[in-house]
């Protein structure tokens, strides 16, 4: 196989599904939107910073992991704050040559400083709006779909759907639940689930990240998830090559897993980018998809993710292709408007390539 070079892995049509807002702020940005509102940092310079949030993720906890997300949710407290954030988001997924990305944030955590939960939806909307206009005026066109998150220990999951489904026609596209998994299953926001699906709405869930299969299993037969945010512990039910029941279901169903590799290393999810199950999952052809998660804290892009999966499992432009192709048949957008991306940049683009 001819090694593939990084520069053209970044060239190279990429979509991604799982990606935190707060979990992938530029760091530079986080020191001066911090300095305006005086919050305390643990690093001064932009460098150092970036260097402690992925140390401070490493601790192979998730409970650490996502305390880390303190200084990020701190300096995202403004209209301004938000739509520039988001702004920047844009910006870095398409200069990384993500075309599709589906971008996620709890509007429940901005309220410190007395936004409304539609202040800072339409903030963030308005910021992917900015910089996609300019990422496509670069010649880097994106699509953005935004992903309201409800945070699993809280009980404001209902409210969330349904500011959810209230902006379902200006940008937002699916919803989520996310945090700590232990002790919160998603039955406890099955009232939020059951309106979603009355109203025809799309949602994941992070499930099977740091808990196993009964949270995959809720989250899939109880509650009804399009998507598995993670799901990775669906190998728990996979022995030998043998499927169980619940993994089987999920493979026959082509219900997608968003994993994400590293991420699940610094969480303790997978010992290594090697050990991780994507290769296994890939082998037994479950509907893969590869993903960021937080790029600030795993130090991380769609590009360096491809990357490391070429390194450790030897893919190729194939696979590459395949889990891409994936992962927009796995969008929350219109199924037209997903086969559009799909027909006329990835599969050009790939061909190209192979
Ligand atoms: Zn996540």
């Amino acid at each position: 196989m001819v090694a593939i070079a990084y520069e053209d892995i970044v060239k190279a049509p990429k979509a991604l599904l799982h990606d935190h807002l707060d979990g992938g702020l530029r760091p530079a940005t986080i020191i001066e939107l911090a300095a305006e509102v005086g919050h305390p940092l643990p690093e001064t310079t932009a460098d150092q910073l970036a260097g402690w949030f992925v140390s401070a993720c490493d601790s192979g906890s998730l409970e650490r992991y996502i305390a880390t997300f303190e200084h990020t949710v701190a300096v995202m407290q403004t209209e301004s704050a938000l739509r520039r954030v988001a702004t920047e988001c844009a910006l870095d997924l398409a200069d990384d040559g993500v075309v599709y990305a589906e971008v996620r944030f709890a509007p429940e955590q901005h309220l410190n400083r007395g936004l409304t939960l539609e202040q800072v939806v339409e903030a963030v909307l308005a910021g992917f709006a900015d910089g996609s206009e300019r990422a496509a005026a670069a010649g880097r066109p994106i699509r953005i779909g935004t992903l309201l998150t409800a945070m699993r220990h809280a009980a404001r999951s209902q409210e969330i759907a349904e500011l959810a489904v209230r902006f379902r026609d200006t940008g937002v596209v699916g919803f989520d639940i996310a945090g700590a998994e232990a002790g919160f299953p998603p039955t406890r926001h099955l009232d939020a689930f059951e309106y979603l699906q009355r109203e025809n709405f799309h949602f994941t869930i992070h499930a099977g990240e740091a808990f196993g299969l009964p949270s995959i299993w809720q989250a899939i037969q109880w509650c009804g998830a399009d998507r598995l945010g993670h799901g990775v512990r669906i190998v728990d039910d996979v022995t030998g090559g043998v499927l169980g029941r619940l993994a089987a279901y999920v493979r026959d169903k082509r219900i997608p897993l968003e994993l994400c590799p590293s991420s699940n290393v610094q969480t303790g999810a997978a010992p290594s980018i090697a050990e991780h199950p994507i290769g296994l999952l890939r082998d037994l052809r479950f509907r893969v998809t590869v993903n960021t998660d937080n790029r600030l804290m795993s130090g991380t892009s769609m590009s360096r993710e491809m990357a490391l999966l070429v390194e450790a499992f030897g893919y190729g432009w194939a696979e590459m292709q395949w889990f891409t192709i994936n992962a927009m048949k796995s969008a929350f957008i219109p199924f037209d408007e997903r086969l559009a991306i799909i027909n006329e940049v990835i599969k050009p683009a790939y061909a190209k390539l192979l």
